[in-house]
C-alpha cells in the first residue's frame, strides 16, 4: 500500500473514531456512533494488516479472528450488570498489551537511532511500560471490586501517601538508569514494569466503593495513553491518535463524574483522602425509627390517586430486568394523565449512562427522562416517587451526614415528596455499603421482593383498576 493510501486510510479511520465518540454521547445516537467505531476499526485493522506486509497478515488476520470470536461471544453472554467488570478487564489487556509493546521493542529496536532521537525514544517506551502496568494491575482490582471478589471499602495503609511517592522516586531513578543504556537498561524496565504494577494495585485498593465511578472512566483514560504510548513506540499514527481519544474522552469523563459526584480529582486518586488512616470509613452514624413495609395494593392505590410521580431508578432495577414492565406502568399512568418522569443520578447503576441505556433499551420517551441538576428541585412538589433498585443515589447522609463514606455527594432527594416507595429485596446496603436513613423517614414506605416482581405484580393491579 502506498504511503499516501496508507495515510488516507489511517485518516478515515480516525475520523469514524471522532464520530463514533460523538455519537455515542446520546442514546438516541449512540447504535449509529457504535457503527462508525466498528468500521472505523475495520479500516484500521486491515490497513495495518497491509502495512505490515502480506507476508505476515495471515497470521495477524487469524490472530484478529481469533479474538474477535471470543470477543462477540463474551459480548453476547454478558449481563448488562456485568458491564463495567468487562470493561475493566479489558482496560487491563490494554495495559498489558503497552507493557509487552514497551518490553519488546526496548529487545527488538528495528530502527537504529541515536542523540535526542533515541532519548524520547527511550522516554516514551519508559513511560509507556509505566501507565501500562499501572493500568494493567489498577484494572485487575477493579475488576475485583466491581465483581465483588474483592470488597469494594477503601484500603488505607498507614503513610500510603508516602509510599506512594517512594515508589514514584524510585521509577525517575529507573527512568535515569534506562535511558542511559547499556547493561542495566532491561533490569530497570523490568523494574519499573513491578513498581507501577505496585502503584496501579495500591491507587485503586484506597478507592471506596461510592468513588469506584470516577476509578472505572480513569483506568479508561489510563488504557487510552498506554496505547498512545505504544503507537508511539511503534511509530503507529492511528494508535497515536486512537489511545489519545481513548485518553482525552476517559479524562473529561473522569471530570464529569467528579464535578458530579462534588470530589475532587486529586482527592478520589489518592484515595479515602481526609478519612481517618488506616481505618476503612464507618458506615455513619446510628439511624433512628423503623423501615415500614407496604404491599402493592397500597402502592397502587397511592399511585390511583397521585398527579405527579417521580420514578429514580438505580442498580437494582438493572439487576431484576425491570425496565419493561415499568415502561407498562409509565404507559398506564401517563394515559391516566399522571405527569410521569425518570430522575437519573449521574452515578446510578454501575456504568456511567446505565441507567440512560436500560431506558432507551425499553423504548421510554427520552423527553421524561432527566439529569439530577433538571428535576432535584422538583421532588418537594411530587405526589409519589418510586425508587426502584437505588439506594446510594437517594441517601440523604451525603447531605447531613459529615462521616459518612458518601458525605458531600449530590443524591435526588426522594423524602422530599408527599410518598416515597422504595423497591428493594430486603436490608442490603448500597454499593458504598453505608444505611440509609431514607428508609425510615415516616414518609417512606418499602415495597420488599425483586424489583421486577414488585413492578409486574403493581402493572397487573393497574391493568385491573
Ligand atoms: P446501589 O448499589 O447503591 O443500590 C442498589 C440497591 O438495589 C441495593 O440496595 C439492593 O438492595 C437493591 N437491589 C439489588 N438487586 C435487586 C433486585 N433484584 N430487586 C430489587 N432491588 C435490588 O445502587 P445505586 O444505583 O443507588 O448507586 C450506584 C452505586 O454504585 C453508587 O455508590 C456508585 O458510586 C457506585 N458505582 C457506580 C458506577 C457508575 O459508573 N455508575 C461504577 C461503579 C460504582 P437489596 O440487596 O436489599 O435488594
Amino acid at each position: 500500500m502506498t504511503s499516501s493510501l496508507l495515510g488516507t486510510a489511517y485518516l478515515a479511520a480516525g475520523v469514524l473514531f471522532i464520530m463514533s465518540l460523538k455519537g455515542l454521547s446520546h442514546p438516541e445516537t449512540a447504535r449509529r456512533g457504535n457503527l462508525f467505531g466498528a468500521i472505523g476499526m475495520v479500516l484500521a485493522v486491515l490497513a495495518v494488516a497491509v502495512q505490515v506486509g502480506l507476508g505476515s497478515a495471515p497470521l495477524i488476520l487469524g490472530t484478529v479472528l481469533v479474538a474477535g470470536v471470543i470477543g462477540a461471544v463474551l459480548a453476547a453472554r454478558v449481563q448488562m450488570t456485568s458491564m463495567p467488570q468487562l470493561v475493566a478487564i479489558l482496560h487491563s489487556f490494554v495495559g498489558a498489551a503497552a507493557v509487552l509493546v514497551g518490553i519488546s521493542n526496548h529487545l527488538h529496536s528495528g530502527v537504529p537511532l541515536t542523540g535526542a532521537e533515541l532519548t524520547i525514544h527511550e522516554i516514551e517506551t519508559f513511560v509507556g511500560v509505566f501507565i501500562g502496568a499501572l493500568t494493567f494491575t489498577g484494572s485487575i482490582i477493579a475488576w475485583g471490586k466491581l465483581q465483588g471478589v474483592i470488597h469494594s471499602k477503601p484500603l488505607l495503609l498507614p503513610g500510603r501517601h508516602l509510599i506512594n511517592l517512594g515508589l514514584v522516586l524510585v521509577s525517575v531513578w529507573l527512568g535515569v538508569v534506562f535511558v542511559g543504556g547499556g547493561a542495566s537498561a532491561l533490569p530497570a524496565l523490568l523494574g519499573v514494569t513491578a513498581i507501577a504494577g505496585v502503584v496501579g494495585v495500591l491507587l485503586v485498593m484506597a478507592i471506596g466503593g461510592a468513588d469506584m465511578p470516577v476509578v472505572v472512566s480513569m483506568l479508561n483514560s489510563y488504557s487510552g495513553w498506554a496505547a498512545s504510548a505504544a503507537g508511539f513506540m511503534l511509530s503507529n499514527d492511528l494508535l497515536i491518535i486512537t489511545g489519545a481519544l481513548v485518553g482525552s474522552s476517559g479524562a473529561i469523563l473522569s471530570y464529569i463524574m467528579c464535578k458530579a459526584m462534588n470530589r475532587s480529582f486529586l482527592s478520589v486518586i489518592l484515595g479515602g483522602f481526609g478519612a481517618e488512616e488506616g481505618a476503612a470509613p464507618a458506615g455513619g452514624a446510628a439511624i433512628a425509627g423503623e423501615m415500614i413495609a407496604t404491599t402493592a395494593e397500597e402502592v397502587v392505590e397511592s399511585l390511583k390517586e397521585a398527579g405527579s410521580v417521580i420514578i429514580v431508578p438505580g442498580y437494582g432495577m438493572a439487576v431484576a430486568q425491570a425496565q419493561h414492565p415499568v415502561r407498562e406502568i409509565v404507559e398506564i399512568l401517563r394515559k391516566r394523565k399522571v405527569q410521569v418522569r425518570f430522575a437519573i443520578h449521574p452515578v446510578a447503576g454501575r456504568l456511567p449512562g446505565h441507567m440512560n441505556v436500560l431506558l432507551a433499551e425499553a423504548n421510554l420517551p427520552y423527553d421524561i427522562v432527566l439529569e439530577m441538576d433538571e428535576i432535584n428541585e422538583d421532588f418537594a412538589g411530587t405526589d409519589v416517587v418510586l425508587v426502584i433498585g437505588a439506594n446510594d443515589i437517594v441517601n440523604p447522609s451525603a447531605l447531613d451526614d459529615p462521616a459518612s463514606p458518601i458525605a458531600g455527594m449530590p443524591v435526588l432527594p426522594a423524602w422530599e415528596a408527599e410518598s416515597c416507595i422504595v423497591f428493594k429485596r430486603g436490608r442490603g446496603a448500597g454499593y458504598a455499603g453505608v444505611e440509609n436513613p431514607l428508609f425510615f423517614k415516616p414518609r417512606t414506605r418499602m415495597l420488599y421482593g425483586d424489583a421486577k416482581a414488585s413492578v409486574e405484580a403493581i402493572l397487573r393491579l393497574l391493568q385491573q383498576a
